[in-house]
């Protein structure tokens, strides 16, 4: 039996963090994780780094490129046409994957971390047993804190089997080694439009099924309804209301069955991809044993400290409540490292940035206009297109707008909307004003280097008080 101060369930975004945390703290800390990589070979990082953001980011960087080079480069003076090596782009995606899993086990080291390879299940809640791949018991460990990390898995629909050869969950989007020529997608969310918009750049034919009437429902509306044009007007043949009922593989292609107002349609594609979400991965956990519930869809049930009311059982990231993203999952686990040291650390839930990685980039901090008009808020905003931006005009990329919310009384900025290049570098400053409390001319009083695209941002909380001067 082994003794631990603070033993962390899964080495993701949420787990790792933490334990980092918990032994800068000066806590004696293990994480168990169990991912493998293709090659059989342990690997911390979780689904962000192995699955998930890193390698979809180093694809929608790389086709990026290509579609540059095919498409926009001539109007700069450049001319050259593009051969595309799926296998050398994957290898690099594979290569970044490698290297940042590797960093993750050198900062254990540093931080004398031990990291226990395999899989965890509750003894009692102060212990665990971990087991190997092959399921036999290696290791029993005994602990005075527990914190839960163990992510999130793609969520399965009964109508569309995932056999991971022609229909493909998001991890085995991210690993086709040639171009589909048909592709479908069902779900027109974070996750569909990123990989849709991956293999569409590099020549697919694709269309995304999405059940919802309304386009990125959770975006602000303004946002949205650009965002549905824009993707539209690059060749995503985005199909709403459309709810799939069948999806049939035979014959190298698969035939999907979907209703569209009561209609029955049907497309053939040559791979399709699932995209209906994610679900929290507690199998195989024990809960029960520790005592720990789960709600109603399956998270773990937590209180705003992310304390399951557990003895001293925690838990974070996607396995609970709460937007499933890397850095909300970080968030939480350093706050509960520093609960577990008697600190009073404090997560604003309310200013968790959200990106969408097509292009333009969509991103958004705080509340949206509708969400706010539905409260009765008394609000006015701006809008800023970067049509009008000098560094978006010299970049040729001025699609989007940036549009920012403030209290119409106070001018507190309560939401900040941005769809455009670099959305997601530039949703940081407004993140940072929320956090601050700051008012929408405290961003215009900002000064703001010229020429870059965050002058927009300036412009747009000018613009809430009806004074740009740009536009
Ligand atoms: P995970 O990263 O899922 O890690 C959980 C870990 O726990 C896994 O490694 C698992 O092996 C391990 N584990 C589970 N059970 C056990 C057990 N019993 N014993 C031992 N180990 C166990 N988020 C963003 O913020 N930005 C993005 O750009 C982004 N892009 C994404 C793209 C894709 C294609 C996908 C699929 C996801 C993306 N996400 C993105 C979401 C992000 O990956 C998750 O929000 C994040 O990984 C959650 O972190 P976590 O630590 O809670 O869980
Ligand atoms: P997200 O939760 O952001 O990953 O998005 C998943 C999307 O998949 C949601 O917008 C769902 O409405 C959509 N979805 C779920 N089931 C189906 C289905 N059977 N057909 C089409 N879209 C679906």
């Amino acid at each position: 039996m082994d003794n631990f101060d603070v033993l962390v369930i899964g080495g993701g975004p949420g787990g790792y963090v933490a334990a980092i945390r918990a032994a800068q703290l000066g806590f004696k800390t293990a994480c168990v994780e169990r991912w493998l990589d293709p090659a059989g070979k342990p690997a911390l990082g979780g689904t962000c780094l192995n699955v998930g953001c890193i390698p979809s980011k180093a694809l929608l960087d790389s086709s990026h490129h290509y579609e540059f080079i095919a498409k926009h480069a001539a109007a700069h003076g450049i001319t050259a046409s593009p051969e595309l090596d799926v296998a050398t782009m994957q290898a690099r995606k594979e290569k970044i994957v490698g290297t940042l899993t590797q960093g993750i086990a050198g900062l254990f080291k540093k931080n004398k971390v031990t990291w226990v390879q395999g899989s965890a299940k509750f003894a009692s809640p102060g212990e665990v047993v971990v087991s190997d791949a092959q399921g036999k018991e290696t290791q029993r460990i005994k602990a005075e804190h527990v914190i839960i990390a163990t992510g999130s898995v793609p969520a399965a629909i009964p109508p569309a089997p995932v056999d991971q050869d022609l229909i493909v969950d998001s991890t085995g989007a991210l690993a086709f080694t040639e171009v589909p020529k048909r592709l479908g997608v069902i779900g027109g969310g974070v996750i569909g439009l990123e990989l849709g918009s991956v293999w569409r750049r590099l020549g697919a034919e694709v269309t995304v099924l999405e059940a919802l009437p309304d386009f990125l429902a959770a975006a602000d509306q303004a946002v949205a309804k650009e965002a549905h044009k824009l993707l539209g007007r690059q060749g995503l043949d985005i199909r709403l209301g459309a709810r799939v009922t069948e999806a049939k593989a035979a014959r190298k292609q698969v035939t999907v069955s979907f209703e569209v107002d009561g209609q029955s349609e049907t497309l053939k594609f040559d791979k399709l991809i699932v995209a209906v979400g994610r679900k929290p991965n507690t199998e195989g956990l024990a809960l029960d044993v520790a005592g720990v519930g789960v709600d109603e869809r399956g998270f773990i049930s937590v209180d705003e400290r992310c304390h399951t009311g557990v003895g001293n059982i925690w838990a974070v990231g996607d396995c609970v409540r709460g937007p499933m993203l890397a850095h909300k999952a970080s968030e939480e686990g350093i706050a509960v490292a520093e609960r577990i040291a008697g600190q009073k650390p404090h997560v604003d839930f309310a200013h968790i940035p959200w990106v969408i990685y097509t292009w333009p980039e969509i991103a958004w901090a705080g509340a949206t206009e509708q969400a706010l008009k539905a409260e009765g808020r008394k609000i006015k905003s701006g809008s800023f297109p970067f049509m009008a931006s000098g560094r978006a005009r010299a970049m040729g990329d001025t699609d989007g707008f940036v549009k920012v919310i403030a209290d119409a009384e106070s001018d507190a900025v309560l939401g900040v909307h941005v769809i455009g290049p670099n959305a997601s570098e530039l949703i940081a400053e407004a993140v940072l004003a929320m956090e601050f409390g700051a008012s929408a001319e405290d961003i215009a009083r900002t000064v703001h280097a010229h020429p870059t695209l965050s002058e927009s941002m300036h412009e747009a909380a000018l613009a809430s008080d009806k004074r740009a001067i740009h536009f």
